[in-house]
């Protein structure tokens, strides 16, 4: 693309670093942006700088938060003693939007994948092994994707968990996880939290 000016390059530079946005994509949201009012933008602006800066991670379950603590982890109504293992916070909104879970999760933020470099250390695992020696979980669900990266992880998670006491389930392995949950519907997704199986039968 050849570009009239330097600042509108860079700026579809920037955008076109976003997953998913090409150049043709890029140019047409900035062309957006400069036809908007300056408050408008700086508003736009405001709530990216904030998002960085301001932006926590819940010290229970790691989900992506505004206080040290989430909401979840805080309320009183959930049910502590059952925590739902997901990869990252778009499956925590997807199960949430099921309205039948009462449960708490922990957020690994990723999965492990030895293809990419990322192993056990880099996910939040130790955390949920400092949950579970505290003694008040009596079950474990893991809702991670059915793909080698997520049976992988499953797996790990099994064989670090099964030394305590506590009950290891795993949800239907037909449901997409990790961003792909827009496809699944609220029911179905619902309705395999409801009916998770123990995970040791996978194994035998
Ligand atoms: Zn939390």
């Amino acid at each position: 693309m050849n570009f009239s000016s330097k600042l509108l390059e860079n700026a579809v530079a920037e955008f076109g670093r976003l997953p998913g946005v090409g150049q043709k994509t890029a140019l047409r949201l900035v062309l957006h942006l400069l036809k908007q009012s300056d408050a408008d933008v700086a508003r736009f602006t405001a709530s990216l700088d904030r998002l960085k800066e301001d932006i926590q991670y819940c010290q229970e379950c790691f989900n992506i938060s505004d206080h040290t603590t989430c909401e979840i982890c805080a309320s009183f109504k959930r049910d502590k003693s059952l925590i739902c293992v997901v990869e990252d916070t778009r499956d925590v909104m997807a199960i949430e939007n099921t309205n039948s879970y009462q449960g708490v999760y922990h957020v690994l933020g990723g999965l492990i994948s030895p293809m990419d470099g990322v192993g056990p250390a880099d996910l939040k695992i130790e955390g949920l092994i400092n949950r579970v020696q505290r003694g008040e979980v009596e079950e474990i669900i893991l809702a991670l994707s059915a793909t080698m990266e997520g049976d992988t992880t499953i797996f790990y998670l099994y064989r670090k968990l099964r030394e305590f006491n506590v009950k290891i389930t795993t949800i239907a392995r037909g449901i997409a996880f990790g961003g792909e949950l827009e496809y699944v519907d609220e029911l179905t997704l619902g309705r395999s939290i409801a009916t998770r199986v123990p995970y040791e039968r996978h194994v035998g």
